[in-house]
């Protein structure tokens, strides 16, 4: 899953349950779509008390800070942004100053520490410890469990979103060695799958059109429930969902990419042509010491395989450059099996060691500048594929969702998840726009609208 440091307050789609007293919250996430997820669901919570979100932290009566320490970066943001509060709660001591994501752990004690002035620190699974510091949500108790897990990402203001995101699945079950994910996020938990179909139903009531179902091995979906129901079963039961026209899943490992889960996404009306399957590296030794359980040859059959199933398929991975022991050769491996592949998105990261993981305790050896070098060799890569890639569109008309206005012009994504930019004078907030491409760059596409928006 992605980063994005984005604020997003899910819209009530419901009365709240009490009246609204006056008091405002300020959440600040950042992180993957879980914890815009998570947040959401605070908002929710909070709103359902009668609380309303604002956009300044100054001005709220609570403030929340949705953390992530998946590498040593965001987790000095996070730091940065706490010790900023610091302020806030010398000026105003009584406003509860709240931590959750992924940088609370179990023991609390050094966090207390380092952070004295955060009242409250609770683990992503623990949102009922927020009645600590807003007694309100303890009337809620039973109700808490019925508050809605998806989130809307803010793509307009005062526009409804045209895509959702819903978690599907909690937790990791693998254990890969530089990974922090399972260490706080616990064992893997699948939503019953009714209770997804219905939230799918509830959001395509208010304007979504797209639905992107989340979890960290979004591919294991089921398989811890009763009636094991798989991820393939649950997509053809959301495709039914009248008013839904895209689907869309994150993130999944190579391990669970069945065929009958890509078959499912290259039958269904809403299955999109686009697939999220981060690899990690491309050398067999390094996947084998990252503990990431398959080959690269594994990788790149199952790619080869969905691109047969779904010729216009668009492929997103994730890659870590200069994991300890990293060789020049290794490295040109994880080089090769990219410009074989032809990823239209590569979301690339520098190693970074994360405290109680197994590859923490073995020496970081590739130096800064060596990460950074490995970085940039695979970024130029990427421009180029891109580059090429997009040029094999020019002329071409694709559907377009459109998300609203970005500077002027209608924005949105093509069904491989291409951002695509034009000009129109009509309305097309959420409409489904042919555009037929006319500029094309490496990282988004320009073109003209033909036909009518539906
Ligand atoms: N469940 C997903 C990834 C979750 S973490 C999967 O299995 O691929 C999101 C991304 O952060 C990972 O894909 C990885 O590329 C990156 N990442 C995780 N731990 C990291 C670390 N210690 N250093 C650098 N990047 C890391
Ligand atoms: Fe982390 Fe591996 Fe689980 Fe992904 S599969 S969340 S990388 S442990």
């Amino acid at each position: 899953m992605s980063n994005s440091p984005l604020l997003q307050i899910q819209p009530r789609t419901s009365p709240a349950r009490l009246p609204r007293n006056g008091k405002r919250f300020f959440i600040w996430t950042i992180g993957c779509q879980m914890n815009e997820a998570d947040s959401s669901k605070v908002a929710a919570m909070l709103q359902e008390v009668g609380y309303e979100p604002t956009r300044n932290e100054d001005d709220a009566d609570i403030v929340v800070l949705n953390s992530c320490v998946v590498r040593q970066s965001a987790e000095d943001r996070v730091s940065g942004k706490l010790n900023n509060l610091a302020r806030l709660k010398r000026e105003k001591p009584e406003v509860p100053l709240v931590l959750t994501g992924c940088m609370v752990t179990r023991q609390q004690e050094k966090l207390r520490q380092t952070f004295p002035h955060v009242d409250l620190f609770f683990d992503p699974s623990d949102f009922g410890k927020l009645q600590q510091v807003v007694p309100e949500l303890s009337d809620l108790d039973d109700d808490l469990q019925q508050l809605p897990h998806y989130y809307l990402p803010e793509q307009q203001p005062g526009t409804a979103s045209v895509t959702a995101y819903i978690p599907i699945i909690y937790g990791c079950n693998f254990l890969c060695s530089y990974c922090i994910v399972p260490y706080r996020r616990g064992k893997e938990t699948s939503r019953p799958l009714v209770d997804i179909v219905r939230e799918v139903e509830r959001v395509v009531e208010t304007g979504v059109r797209e639905v992107t179902l989340l979890g960290q091995t979004v591919n294991a979906y089921g398989h811890d429930l009763p009636d094991t129901p798989s991820l393939a079963m649950l997509l053809r039961e959301v495709d039914k969902v009248p008013g839904l026209e895209r689907l869309r899943f994150l993130t999944s490992h190579p391990k669970y990419m069945s065929d009958e889960i890509i078959d499912t996404m290259a039958d269904l009306r809403t299955g999109c042509e686009h697939m999220n399957l981060p690899v990690q590296a491309g050398d067999n030794e390094v996947l084998r010491r990252m503990r990431r359980t398959y080959t690269r040859d594994l990788w790149m059959e199952r790619i080869a395989y969905t691109r047969r199933q779904m010729p216009d398929v668009t492929v997103a991975t994730d890659i870590i450059v200069g994991f300890p022991g990293e060789t020049d050769e290794q490295f040109a491996q994880t080089y090769d099996m990219l410009e074989r592949t032809r990823c239209e998105k590569v979301h690339l990261a520098m190693y970074s060691p994360r405290p109680g993981t197994l590859s923490a305790r073995w020496d970081d050896d590739i130096p800064h500048e060596e990460k950074h070098r490995r970085h940039q060799v695979l970024e130029k890569l990427q421009e180029r594929q891109c580059t090429e890639i997009n040029n094999e569109r020019l002329g071409k008309s694709y559907e377009v969702l459109v998300e609203g206005l970005s500077k002027g012009r209608w924005t949105g994504r093509t069904r491989g998840n291409t951002l695509v930019h034009f000009d129109d004078n009509r309305d097309l907030t959420g409409k489904l726009v042919d555009v037929r491409i006319t500029r094309t760059s490496p990282w988004f596409l320009i073109g003209e609208a033909t036909g009518a928006p539906r």
